[in-house]
């Protein structure tokens, strides 16, 4: 579903330049579910920017379902993203002035979905991740762990394939990055393919398969039951 050919990825800033990705070669399959580890630098975010067409490699191939994003003009690209990706973040990225329910139905809306139905859909998402009763609240009125939640059901909404969260759990304390767990675990097991980066081992281990990060680099992979390749 995902393949990436040669990633190089470098920052230009002024004269300075930052090489984040050199030489990324990786597949991942539908359905898969991904955990990505490794020090602060090492290129995790950029990785997942890629992936998820919020940004562009400066060299090589992604290619996401069978097209080549690089390939895509913007209209296409930003239909794409929408499509297939649900993307949550560490710091949530909510609208705080809006209602829960409101920021849920935003992808919704920019897809053109009529009114009744938009809010439908987001209702029907708020009471899967346990926030039926919230919905009228502001994200600012919500501890972290639920406005994380309130992140997930938005990320939901389009019922994209792959779901991508760059530390979901890193401003949370252990019970809510628990419960936002078995959130990811029950939406992996409905088919949907996840990568998620972590720095907490902890965290790592609800993912079949565990990509090793260093210095823009892969350095290695592991799976769930199997010694390190
Ligand atoms: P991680 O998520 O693993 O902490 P990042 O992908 O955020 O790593 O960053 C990888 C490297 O790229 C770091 O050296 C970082 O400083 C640099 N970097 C990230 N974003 C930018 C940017 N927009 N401009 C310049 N350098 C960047
Ligand atoms: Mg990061």
């Amino acid at each position: 579903m995902i393949t990436l050919q040669n990633i190089r990825k470098v920052y230009r800033n002024g004269p300075l330049e930052v090489e984040a990705l050199s030489s990324i070669n990786l597949t991942i399959e539908r359905g898969e579910f991904v955990a990505i580890m490794g020090s602060s630098g090492s290129g995790k975010s950029t990785l997942m920017n890629i992936i998820g067409c919020l940004d562009v490699p400066t060299s090589g191939k992604y290619i996401l379902d069978g097209e080549e994003v690089q390939a895509l003009d913007e209209g296409k690209l930003s239909s794409v993203r929408n499509r297939k990706i649900g993307f949550v973040f560490q710091s949530f990225n909510l609208l705080g002035r809006q209602t829960v329910l409101h920021n849920v139905e935003l992808p919704l809306m920019y897809g053109g979905v009529s009114g009744a139905k938009r809010t439908q859909r987001a209702l029907e998402l708020l009471d899967k991740v346990g926030l039926g009763g919230r919905v009228k609240h502001k994200p600012t009125e919500l501890s972290g762990g639920q406005k994380q939640r309130v992140a997930i059901a938005r990320a939901l909404t389009m019922d994209a394939p792959i779901l991508l969260a760059d530390e979901p759990t890193g401003n949370l304390d252990s019970k809510s990055s628990e419960d936002i767990m078995a959130l990811f675990k029950g939406i992996h097991e409905e088919g949907t393919t996840i990568i998620l980066v972590t720095h907490e081992p902890d965290i790592a281990e609800y993912a079949e398969r565990v990509l090793w990060f260093g210095d823009g680099k892969l350095l290695r992979e592991t799976r769930r039951g199997s010694a390190a390749t």
